[in-house]
């Protein structure tokens, strides 16, 4: 919700009415996928149209299955132009995309009926962190918990273990067992016994065997803290489609038959 500043014209502000009134006319916010002016109002302030008509959005398939208790979402599937705007956020510092992504998310949230109270971002190991300068998901968990008016929680969840690349491309088995007590809580922060019975949205950027996101949740549900994960991409069930279309093709020659 943006706040409207027509009220603040008169008295002292008038130098400031008149920067804001030029800011307003000249600039306007450009595309993160195509780099053309964005004319709002759009779901995203920075997704022109013809941009948001090509987004991978998984829109009734946001809810996913996998093999752990708590309920999962993700908003596209990792797919073109997308999986660009995530790449440049994670590795080229551009942490601008976050603002560009992260409000088809709270869409998700809204479109699954989806109450937290609090947003964690799956956390970089230190080590990670320091090398990239900035946590992704920590960027995403921002902008969602600033338009769903909530808090993001800091401080709590950390990662334990750190894997380096070479193990990434290892099997899931390996990387599960790997990755299975990564990430703790500081048992030292209050925020644990205020959260625990309430609900958390626990965000990460893409969502590949989901073993990262698992790994994140379990301490917080061994907490008491009740988790809802969600993340920006995912090409799980991806083919579901293809197969369908497969499934309807067959039946179709069937009947010419
Ligand atoms: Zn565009």
């Amino acid at each position: 919700m943006r706040k409207k500043r027509s009220n603040r014209r008169r008295g002292g502000q008038t130098g400031k009415s008149l920067r804001q009134q030029f800011v307003d006319f000249y600039y306007h916010p450009y595309c993160a996928v195509c780099d053309r002016a964005v004319q709002p109002p759009l779901p995203s302030p920075f997704v022109c149209r013809d941009c948001l008509s090509v987004l991978p959005f998984r829109m009734d398939r946001e809810q996913i299955s996998w093999a752990h208790p708590w309920r999962l979402f993700a908003t596209f599937y990792y797919r073109e132009p997308l999986r660009k705007m995530i790449v440049s956020m994670k590795f080229s510092e551009r942490i601008d995309r976050a603002e560009a992504i992260a409000p088809f998310m709270c869409g998700t949230l809204v479109r699954n009926q989806i109450d937290v109270d609090a947003v964690i971002p799956v956390p970089l190991h230190r080590k990670r962190l320091s090398e990239r300068g900035y946590n992704q998901a920590d960027l995403l968990a921002r902008v969602i918990a600033r338009e769903a008016g909530i808090s993001v929680v800091d401080g709590v969840l950390y990662r334990d273990i750190h894997t380096d690349r070479q193990s990434e491309s290892r099997t899931v088995k390996e990387r599960r067992r790997q990755l299975a007590d990564a990430f703790k809580l500081d048992q030292r922060s209050p925020l644990i016994d205020e959260l625990r019975g309430r609900q958390v949205l626990l965000i990460d950027d893409v969502l590949t065997t989901g073993a990262t996101l698992s790994a994140a949740a379990k301490p917080l549900d061994e907490a008491g803290i009740r988790v809802i994960c969600m993340v920006a991409a995912s090409d799980k069930e991806k083919y579901q489609g293809y197969h369908e279309i497969i499934k309807d093709w067959t039946s179709l020659l069937d009947r010419r038959i």
